[in-house]
């Protein structure tokens, strides 16, 4: 790409990004003010009082979870790493996300899954996000299919990722696709084609996805066909520790020995 181009787009990038914190933001602060203003002229009615400053607050939660998205994305605060395997995380976060909705997740997990390195907290959030956009992205309902199985990535091989061994996670769905322009848009944080507020679109779930995959030295790549559904690829280094091994060294020490 020109580097005039580039630096256009970048530009754009920073643009949005901005525009979407202030406008956030200022939603937010016009809620704080609204209902103390309406606090102030209900004094004397101590319920209904109490009501706008529980309203208040909430704004002000809403500004801290919007707060810890953007350090998120950002650099994601400290990884408390430890040796796991994705399985367990894959089904958590499926049962999350996809209970109670009109969305079937369709699993298939290698037995022998090589474990990884991974919070597993930041990694329930990289599987709920795509999870969640997967449901949005099928309104009328249909099927999620998560695969994961170990691959080796040579350097013969067609994909957008350094050799090694990976634990490669793909979230496939039927939905509404993505438009061959938005591609390389969707993990830029506050890019986003939902309404905000209505489908609750932040614009924050990829770009904090494509963030915690990469402090993981892992990649995500995307394909998607508009009106025929989206495949999200997730390479995970494999951990050089077995599961076995892990399990052993956490076993509490014995006295005496
Ligand atoms: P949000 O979901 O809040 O809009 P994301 O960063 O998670 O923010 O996604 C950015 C955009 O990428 C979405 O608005 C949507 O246009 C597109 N997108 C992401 N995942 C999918 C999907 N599975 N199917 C269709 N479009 C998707």
């Amino acid at each position: 790409m020109e580097a005039e181009v580039m630096r256009a787009r970048k530009l754009d990038s920073v643009r949005i990004l901005a525009g979407g914190i202030a406008h956030d933001f200022n939603n937010i602060m016009m809620g704080i003010l609204g209902n103390l203003n309406l606090a102030k002229m209900l004094v004397g009615q101590p319920e209904k009082v109490e009501h706008r400053i529980s309203e208040a607050e909430k704004a002000v939660h809403r500004a801290k979870d919007l707060t810890e998205q953007l350090l998120a994305v950002a650099k994601g605060g400290r990884l408390d790493k430890r040796t796991a395997s994705m399985a367990e995380i894959i089904k958590e976060s499926g049962d999350f996300v996809l209970s109670g909705s009109k969305v079937r997740l369709d699993l298939e997990i290698a037995e022998d899954l090589w474990p990884v390195d991974v919070d597993v907290g930041q990694m329930n959030q990289v599987l709920s996000n795509l999870l969640l956009n997967a449901r949005q992205a099928m309104p009328g309902g249909g099927t999620v299919r998560v695969e994961a199985r170990n691959v080796v990535v040579g350097s013969e091989d067609q994909v957008a990722v350094p050799e090694g061994r990976y634990v490669l996670i793909r979230v496939q769905d039927q939905g509404v696709g993505i438009k061959a322009e938005y591609l390389d848009r969707i993990f830029d944080p506050y890019f986003t084609t939902k309404d905000r507020g209505t489908e609750k679109g932040t614009g924050l779930g990829l770009a904090m996805v494509y963030s915690i995959m990469r402090r993981h030295g892992g990649h995500v790549t995307v394909e998607s066909e508009e009106g025929k559904g989206t495949v999200f690829d997730l390479y995970l280094p494999a951990s050089h520790k077995r599961l076995s091994q892990v399990r052993e060294s956490q076993r509490p020490l014995q006295k005496g020995k």
